[in-house]
């Protein structure tokens, strides 16, 4: 019998678990642990909560999770509550599927200023994390700014700028969808430091914008590369760069419809935030591309700034004696193997990139890795006592595990409690999904 604990109980843990299950059927033991007593990690809360098509995934992670060689190992924190030698001792792989959930700091003065979240904090707000629920930021402002042209400031920029009738259907927890709703915000700088050809963002997601009700994007043409340009770029980010075609050819009488604007700023390097206690304004230093290099022009603008959402990608967290790449800001590996017995997949591996499915891959290949690690002998010298061992433990240090059976039970109560044709009203302390579990 092999025994698996896969730490982390988003995309890259549950799909690394299929995996196993998938590689070695009965002959393996799979234990997920995440330090929430709720599981599936980005999609319950990273994926924006008016993408729930992309949240839907999780049927497919409850299919593994349900069966029985593969268990749920929910308020356990590994690192506090077990040190990895301890997993170590009992499990044959220890796997961290432990994503990237720390922002990257943008290293400027003012950073510290009141109302300037990283995107973690302010992605985790509004879809209920347990450690951002009290974020409480100032939407009392007029004019906001995300820093960075991926994915991720787009969902920033969607969800500032959606009327309450827009969140029909999301699961867009009470607290946030109330402060946006007074939100008297107007404008929505999404600030980038290359041209409209280097953004990382997706055309489905791009063209999202394109269709809010009450805000209109805006992009100067004059920002534009030559149309012809466009050619030499792949299908993906052509159909990317049409999106912003099209806005910049939103005629200015179409404009008066709108109360709120989202304008597309390339060209500056964010240099210092500055205000009084609270973020006032974002001093730009601007910059041009020449040969494909970013060099600054020596020009700095001041852009007004009531509300500063930092989207310039993640970290993730060093647990002790694991070694860390502090550059990368993920664990040090050779494509997943850190150490013999230890392993990191999804976002732990190779950082902040790809979609959901991207994860799926990379489970299967952390399995076969795993696998060849069992016939070199690297694995499987001695035997281990598996989850067995882990509920002794668990028993004698008075841990409070939730399994997914309570999960269950939690998940049914978020559905009772659920608006109008929401999926469900999320609950976002810890106490009260313990409490829920009954
Ligand atoms: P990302 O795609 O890597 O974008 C980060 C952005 O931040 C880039 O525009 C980057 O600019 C900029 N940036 C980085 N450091 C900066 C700095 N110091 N100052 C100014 N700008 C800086 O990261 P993300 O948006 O966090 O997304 C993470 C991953 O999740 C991506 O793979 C994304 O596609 C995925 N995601 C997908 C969806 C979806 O499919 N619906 C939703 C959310 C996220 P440069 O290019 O100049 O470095």
């Amino acid at each position: 019998m092999r025994h698996l604990a896969i730490i982390g109980s988003g995309p890259a843990g549950y799909y690394t678990a299929e995996a196993a299950q998938k590689q070695w059927g009965d002959d393996v033991r799979v234990d997920i642990f995440d330090r929430l007593p709720v599981p599936y990690g980005l999609i319950r809360t990273g994926v924006a909560p008016d993408h729930q098509s992309i949240k839907g995934v999780s049927q497919r992670y409850e299919k593994t999770a349900l069966s029985d060689n593969v268990r749920f190992v929910g308020n356990v924190s590994v690192g506090q509550d077990i040190r990895v030698e301890e997993l170590q001792a009992l499990y044959d792989a220890v796997i961290f599927a432990t994503g990237a959930p720390n922002d990257r700091p943008l290293d400027i003065p003012g950073e510290e200023l009141a109302n300037v979240f990283g995107s973690a904090a302010f992605v985790g707000w509004y879809n209920g994390h347990p450690n951002f629920a009290t974020l409480d930021p100032d939407l009392s402002g007029r004019h906001a700014v995300i820093i960075g042209m991926g994915n991720v400031a787009l969902d920033v920029a969607r969800i500032l700028s959606k009327t309450q009738e827009e969140f029909a259907g999301s699961d867009i927890v009470a607290h946030a969808l109330e402060v946006l709703d007074s939100s008297k915000l107007e404008k929505i700088t999404i600030l980038g430091r290359r041209g409209p050809h280097q953004i990382a963002m997706t055309p489905k997601e791009l063209g999202e914008l394109g269709k809010l009700k009450e805000a209109c994007p805006r992009v100067a043409t004059a920002d534009l590369p030559e149309e012809d340009a466009d050619a030499l770029l792949e299908p993906g980010q052509r159909k990317s760069v049409g999106h912003l075609r099209s806005f910049a050819a939103i005629p200015e009488s179409a404009r008066s419809d709108y109360t709120k604007e989202v304008e597309f700023q390339f060209f500056g390097v964010p240099e210092r935030i500055l205000g009084n206690g609270k973020v006032e304004a974002i001093e730009v230093a601007q910059t041009e591309l020449r040969d494909g290099k970013l060099i600054a022009t020596g020009k700095v603008e001041t852009i007004p700034c009531d509300l500063l959402v930092s989207c310039i990608g993640y970290r993730t967290s060093p647990i002790p004696g694991v070694p860390f790449d502090q550059r990368a800001g993920r664990f040090a590996n050779d494509e997943g193997r850190i150490l013999p017995g230890l392993y990191c997949v999804g976002w732990a591996r190779r950082g902040p990139s790809g979609t959901i499915g991207t994860n799926r891959p990379d489970g299967f290949s952390i399995i076969e890795k795993i696998g060849a690690d069992f016939d070199a002998e690297i694995l499987g010298k001695t035997r281990k006592e598996g989850r067995s061992g882990f509920d002794k433990l668990a028993e004698s240090r008075g841990l409070d595990v939730v399994t997914f059976r309570d999960w269950k039970r939690i998940e049914e109560a978020e559905e009772k409690a659920a608006r109008e044709g929401a999926p469900r009203e999320k609950f976002v302390r810890v106490e009260e999904m313990i409490k829920a579990r009954g």
